[in-house]
């Protein structure tokens, strides 16, 4: 079958890789109707992690099921589901505490699973024509026969992350809230504040495109953090600080001072500290929701890799304004079912997202226009 394989920095090739099969009872094989392209490919795309050359991408899966393991007993050929990018047992301690995307049996070592992503198990990715779903009873989120292909899409990670950056956060209806990042993320962060009730929502950004979804389908203020300092733009529309931030950009946060290429600089003074500026823009006792991602500082690894994990953060300040903060990989399915549900009822539709549906021939194109955060580009759906 045909898959989209990384080559090493900056390259993905469509290549032909052996047919997946059922491996354990509790498996099902599917046919692969849509896998997207995340920002956190773009971590192993851009050659910043020990990803391997040779590897399948594709964390955020829906298909149809083509095999059923003996073991399997909720679901049958045909069935349409959609898959947290999370891969998980559901039955060790964190998955029963709800904590799926830091399941400690599918990858032991490491907190949590996923499939195609490097450091995450040996799950292969679903940016191909099939893919094996280990645990798919507890895994699997099942989808009626047809309509809303794009919003169900969104359901395998960034819907439920964006929401998720919420909760973290705590936020409130009637709360004001500031989201740093209008990628796919930050936008489903802005989306989901605003079908929460938030009362105001500030999207940081400095794509244009973007930060148009932000205000047109968010209801939200845009601040282009290339025309001064986000956290002075907030406040002074707002008054004072936000209630609640949202940080949607994670460790590769772009400095508008510096060349895009080596963009991240960890110092505490640097203006595209997000972290630092989320600090700020909250007000004192408010509370902070991580989703963006940050590695961790491993001794082994290049220095430029250690050094993304090891931040230049205002500790200080975080402690003198009392902040609460929350960060981590989503729990997909702590989410994903009452997301669905409020899609089929019409009450959400995030499928303003999505910017291109293409076959599995253009991802090597796609990958490189997304990874530019090329005007227009904001969510691409692979459709194999
Ligand atoms: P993305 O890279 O497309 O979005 C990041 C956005 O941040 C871009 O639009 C960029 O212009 C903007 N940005 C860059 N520097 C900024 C700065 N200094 N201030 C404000 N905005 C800035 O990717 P995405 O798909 O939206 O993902 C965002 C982050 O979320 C990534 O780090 C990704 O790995 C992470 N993520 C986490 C989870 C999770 O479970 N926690 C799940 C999915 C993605
Ligand atoms: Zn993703």
């Amino acid at each position: 079958m045909e898959a989209v394989v990384y080559q090493g920095e900056h390259e993905v090739a469509v290549e032909e890789v052996d047919e997946p099969a059922i491996e354990h009872p509790n498996d099902v094989v599917i046919d692969i109707t849509t896998s997207c392209i995340c920002g956190s490919d773009l971590h192993m795309y851009e050659g910043r992690t020990a990803a391997e050359e040779g590897i399948v991408f594709g964390h955020e899966n829906m298909g149809i099921v083509e095999e059923v393991g003996d073991g399997v007993s909720t679901l049958e050929e045909g069935d349409r589901i959609v898959l947290p990018f999370n891969v998980a047992c559901g039955f060790c301690e964190n998955c029963e505490n709800g904590k799926t995307g830091f399941c400690t049996n599918v990858n032991p070592g490491f907190a949590g699973g996923a499939y195609g992503y490097v450091a995450m198990g040996p799950y292969k990715g679903g940016q191909a024509e099939k893919l094996r779903v280990p645990y798919a009873d507890f895994n699997a989120l099942t989808l009626p026969e047809e309509g809303n292909e794009d919003s169900f899409a969104l359901l395998a990670d960034i819907f439920p992350t964006g929401w998720h950056g919420t909760r973290l956060a705590d936020l409130q209806p009637g709360e004001s809230v500031a989201i740093y990042g209008a990628g796919p993320v930050g936008l489903m962060a802005a989306y989901s504040a605003k079908i929460q009730g938030a009362s105001e929502i500030y999207s940081v950004d400095r794509v244009p495109s973007r930060l148009e979804l932000a205000e047109e389908h968010c209801a939200a203020t845009p601040i282009n953090f290339e025309e001064g300092d986000p956290v002075e733009q907030i406040k002074e529309i707002h008054g004072s600080g936000v209630d609640k931030g949202v940080d949607a950009v994670g460790y590769q946060a772009v400095d508008p001072d510096k060349e895009a290429d080596d963009a991240y600089d960890p110092a505490r003074e640097s203006p595209a500290n997000v972290l630092n500026n989320l600090i700020r823009t909250v007000r004192p006792t408010g509370q902070l929701g991580i989703v963006g991602l940050y590695v961790p500082d491993d001794p082994g690894a290049p220095d430029e890799m250690a050094a993304e994990g090891r931040l230049g953060i205002d500790f200080g300040l975080l402690f003198e304004k009392g902040q609460k903060l929350g960060t981590g990989q989503c729990d997909v399915k702590s989410y994903n079912r009452q997301l669905r549900d409020l899609i089929i009822e019409d009450r959400a539709d995030p499928s303003f997202l999505v910017s291109h549906r293409v076959g599995l021939d253009e991802a090597p194109e796609m990958y490189e226009r997304f990874d530019n955060r090329e005007e227009g580009v904001t969510k691409v759906l692979l459709e194999p």
